[in-house]
């Protein structure tokens, strides 16, 4: 399986461009674990994966698909990737993504873009944008992900597959490159709900390596995969289907809605009134933190170093101005702004106080229903070049996603039709640990 998905993604990957690199080595993992007998107790045997390159894995270059990081070979795994391995999965491979999660469409990756598995003139989105193409085109069944803004879901809807962001702390964070540590959440990318509650059944757990990881219990997230929804109460909140989305997304989100109602649960419309706040509270949040995430690159520690430097200010000033490309710049640039003592008050600040009422427009939903439904994305898996230069149209894509990041929320993207022949995704977001009711609606939609 291993030697057949590595020739797979031979042929495939020269045209996609999903992967920054393969693992060579995969084929002598799986046989030294065919050798050593396969335990009983390892649900992956066998299986290959894919994983983002901004997750670190021993002795395979982990770029973050930055210059910064080019020639970085990480000396441990992720604890992600301990327990992929522990339950028998073998790494293939390192995805393409946005140079450290900062994107949609793959595009700011330094090395590449990745192209849409179904259209290869557009984006795949991002910044999962490998792990999401991989999977859709068939080169793997499983790939990791990372989701600060909606980097899985989105990529997940341009490609037509499933993809799940966890509650925050849900899963460890330890070993993932950090962007936004207050955001960041580790999550699958697979072919069906049933593939990702497996994976995630692998992944989830209390990790003492990351102080923000939730303690509690991993139920089994396949458990109510099959149960009926009926009774189910599930809101649909108007701004979802508001001005700048699509209208026939929002007819596929109408079809879905119809779909739920005919397995027996209850569609009703919402209010989310801070949602239009949300894309810029959590651009503030998201580029404060990641300023003061990305100082470790100075030039120093590890990675990228200028040639031909000076003095030490000329060590820290050229490294980080050619190892870093320009939206990592432009982050940098804000969060710095944004956290600095005249404009704390008035951006950081108030960012903050914003994320609070987003997270209380959700309480309230979720004290008199089970779901929140909606669209992953106001349109489908846009050109490739079309809004590169474009930072803020590129932000506005991330409308239907980021809210919940600010939330700490779980949500899953799943496959719901076609708009002119793209796939579009339906949404379903759940209270804090309630994967195992989001797997059992996405899973009777499908
Ligand atoms: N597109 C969003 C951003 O650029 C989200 C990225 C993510 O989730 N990593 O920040």
């Amino acid at each position: 399986l291993v030697r057949d998905t590595l020739a797979g993604i031979h042929a495939t990957d020269a045209d996609l461009a999903a992967f920054i690199s393969v693992n060579d080595d995969a084929v002598a993992a799986a046989e030294a674990q065919d050798a050593a007998g396969i335990k009983a107790d390892a649900p992956l045997a066998g299986i290959p994966i894919g994983i983002k390159d901004n997750i670190v894995t021993k002795g395979l270059t982990t770029t973050a698909a930055s210059k910064m990081l080019a020639n970085f070979t990480p000396i441990f795994d992720a604890t992600v990737v301990e327990k992929l391995h522990a339950a028998g999965a073998i790494t293939v491979g390192k995805l393409n993504m946005d140079e450290f999660a900062m994107g949609s469409s793959t595009e700011n990756s330094a090395f590449h873009p990745t192209k849409n598995a179904w259209d290869h003139s557009r984006v795949p989105g991002g910044s999962s944008g490998g792990s999401a193409a991989a999977v859709a085109a068939g080169e793997i069944p499983v790939a990791l992900g990372s989701d600060t803004g909606g980097s899985i879901r989105q990529p997940a809807a341009f490609n037509g597959i499933v993809g799940m962001k966890p509650t925050y702390g849900r899963v460890s964070r330890w070993g993932l490159i950090a962007f936004a540590s207050s955001l960041d959440v580790i999550g699958t990318l697979t072919r069906t709900v049933r593939d990702s509650a497996t994976v995630l059944n692998v992944i989830a757990g209390h990790d003492d390596r990351d102080a923000t990881s939730a303690t509690e219990p991993v139920p089994d997230f396949t458990a109510k995969i099959g149960d009926s929804i009926k009774g189910m109460r599930i809101a649909l909140p108007e701004e979802y289907l508001g001005e700048g989305v699509d209208p026939k997304v929002t007819e596929r989100i109408q079809a879905a809605a119809t779909q739920l109602r005919a397995l027996g649960a209850t569609v009703e419309t919402v209010s989310l009134p801070h949602t239009k706040y949300a894309v810029p509270s959590y651009y503030i949040i998201a580029s404060s933190e990641a300023s003061s995430n990305l100082q470790r690159f100075d030039g120093i520690r590890y990675g990228f170093r200028a040639k031909d430097v000076k003095n030490l200010d000329d060590v820290y000033v050229r490294s980080r101005s050619e190892g870093f490309g320009p939206e990592v710049k432009r982050r940098i640039m804000l969060g710095t702004f944004s956290l600095s003592a005249g404009f704390y008050d008035a951006y950081f600040k108030k960012a903050a106080q914003v994320r609070t009422l987003i997270a209380q427009d959700f309480a309230k939903v979720f004290a008199d229903y089970d779901l929140v439904m909606g669209p992953t994305t106001p349109t489908p898996a846009f050109k490739l070049g079309e809004r590169v230069s474009d930072p803020v149209t590129m932000y506005m894509n991330d409308i239907l996603t980021i809210a919940v990041n600010l939330a700490g929320l779980p949500a899953i993207s799943v496959p719901a039709g076609f708009v002119d022949g793209l796939p579009v995704g339906l949404q379903l977001i759940g209270p804090q640990f309630a994967e195992p009711t989001i797997y059992q609606a996405a899973a009777a939609f499908e």
